[in-house]
């Protein structure tokens, strides 16, 4: 279940929906979006009945278990330019950015403690092939008007910061911040309950109909709602969704976490909280907590398939195993000191990199998914947008270039997407394996490798 899910503490599960509601907004699904949604949908309109429903407990998916890195979007900041142009490209990247300060000012307005800190991150380089990794954002943010977003760190910099022995330059982006990522997911869920969302645990929704005047969202266990406007907020299960499942591809992400070793930050000197990434595809992300650990994970796990996308995709043995050794490459200090947890959990993956937030446009349906292992923070921008959607307001949020856009490429069905994924999955493995040995890719992984860009998908950010 993972250790930050532990350290929350335990919550009862709230009793599953069995008869008939009605209400102005049904949301699907108690993950961040969901709650995010829910919590904005009565600040724009205090008297309006929301109901969630969630399949398992709110908060117990990738929402609870995941990296805690809350994230804007600057690293992306030229992919969004490329993409949407300056203009709009900056309009969202602010908006992003906000959503990261705003997170903090509600743990600070609710008394929510999620041990958020902005302390800034750093995508570093391990290898000389990976020295340009995050230097396009550097120029776009300039190009943007925002020079000071994202800003080139030369290795003496990077490790005055953590003095890894693998660590060469990096980029460094000041609006990120680590969090507790359970007692967030947990806070939200005690605050809605508190605000009078009526919230149904083990409650999966199985059946979602309607036409322009409403809809009715049915669960497994008979009960429904009947509501002006639902939203779907179902990470990586919206890979089954009808009308959506070309949009997005499921992989996994797996995580360790050592025992407290605050002799050991000491000594690396990193002791200010950044949260830092390498520079590859298949990347490794790693933080601090507030107890002295290190979190190590790793955004490589296999892909999950069809009916394997349960939102419970729990550790992986190997992925585990290889972390840890990843770890103590990364940390030779930590050698020999306890890794104390390890687990894992489905990712929902924009072809395009990008969240993708909409409508379907037979129905009052709203959506936001394909976060891409970055939604912490973005997920808060998708909720505040997904609540102007749900109560038929438009406003700058609506107006924001991701809202509508297309995927960027299409997804195949099972099993193509599977094997396909896992194919491009081994040889990215190979390139990045041999680049951070110094040697040339051999031109077949290479090739596979670079298939997925040919088809319009973007990989990186
Ligand atoms: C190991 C790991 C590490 C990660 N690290 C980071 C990180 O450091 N930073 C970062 O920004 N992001 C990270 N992520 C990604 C991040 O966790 C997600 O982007 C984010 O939690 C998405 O939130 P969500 O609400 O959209 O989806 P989820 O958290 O998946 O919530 C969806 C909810 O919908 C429910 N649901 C699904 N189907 C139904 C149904 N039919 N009926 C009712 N309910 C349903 C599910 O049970 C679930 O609770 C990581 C993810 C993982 C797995």
């Amino acid at each position: 279940m993972g250790w930050w899910l532990e350290e929350a503490g335990d919550v009862e599960s709230l009793p599953p929906l069995s008869t008939s509601l009605d209400a102005d907004v049904v949301v699907i699904g108690g993950g961040y979006t969901g709650m995010w949604t829910a919590w904005h949908v009565l600040q724009a309109d205090p008297s309006a009945r929301v109901v969630l429903l969630e399949s398992g407990l709110c908060g117990h998916g990738p929402s609870g278990r995941n990296g805690g890195f809350c994230e804007s979007l600057w690293l992306a900041a030229h992919s969004l330019q490329e993409r949407f142009g300056a203009a709009p490209a900056r309009a969202l990247l602010d908006a992003a950015s906000r959503s990261v300060t705003q997170i903090g000012e509600w743990c600070e307005e609710n008394g929510v403690d999620t041990w958020f800190r902005q302390s800034g991150y750093i995508c570093v380089s391990t290898a000389p092939a990976f020295d340009d990794a995050g230097r396009a954002s550097v120029r776009a943010a300039a190009e943007l008007g925002a020079p000071e977003a994202v800003q080139e760190l030369s290795a003496e910099q990077v490790r005055a910061r953590c003095d890894s022995p693998v660590f060469r330059g990096g980029v460094f982006v000041p609006d990120f911040a680590t969090l507790q990522p359970a007692r967030l997911a947990l806070g939200l869920r005690a605050k809605l309950l508190e605000r009078g969302v009526r919230i149904f645990e083990r409650s999966r929704v199985s059946g979602l109909g309607g036409d322009r005047g409403g809809v009715v969202a049915r669960t497994d266990e008979g009960g429904s709602v009947r509501a002006s406007a639902a939203v779907l907020a179902l990470g990586p299960r919206t890979r089954a969704v009808d009308g959506l499942s070309s949009r997005l591809t499921v992989t996994s992400s797996h995580i360790v976490m050592t025992e407290p070793v605050p002799d050991v930050l000491e000594d690396v000197g990193w002791t200010g909280g950044e949260c830092i990434t390498d520079g590859r595809l298949l990347l490794h992300y790693f933080r601090t907590t507030r107890d002295g650990r290190i979190v190590l994970g790793w955004g490589g796990g296999r892909l999950a398939c069809g009916a394997r996308v349960n939102g419970r995709v729990e550790v992986d043995p190997d992925v585990a195993r290889q972390v840890a050794a990843d770890l103590e490459w990364m940390f030779p200090g930590v050698r020999g000191r306890r890794v104390t947890h390890a687990w894992g959990g489905p990712i929902d993956v924009s072809p395009s990199h990008i969240p993708q937030i909409g409508s379907f446009s037979d129905a009052p349906v709203h959506y936001a998914f394909g976060f891409t292992g970055n939604g912490v923070g973005p997920t808060q921008l998708a909720g505040r947008t997904l609540a102007s959607l749900a109560l038929d307001r438009r406003d700058e949020l609506t107006r924001l270039p991701i809202v509508g856009a297309d995927a960027g490429a299409w997804v195949p069905p099972e099993p193509l997407a599977w094997l396909g994924g896992a194919a491009v999955r081994s040889a990215i493995m190979r390139v990045e394996a041999a680049k951070e040995r110094g040697e040339q890719p051999d031109p077949l992984s290479a090739a596979a490798a670079a298939a997925p860009r040919a088809l319009g998908m973007h990989l990186a950010r």
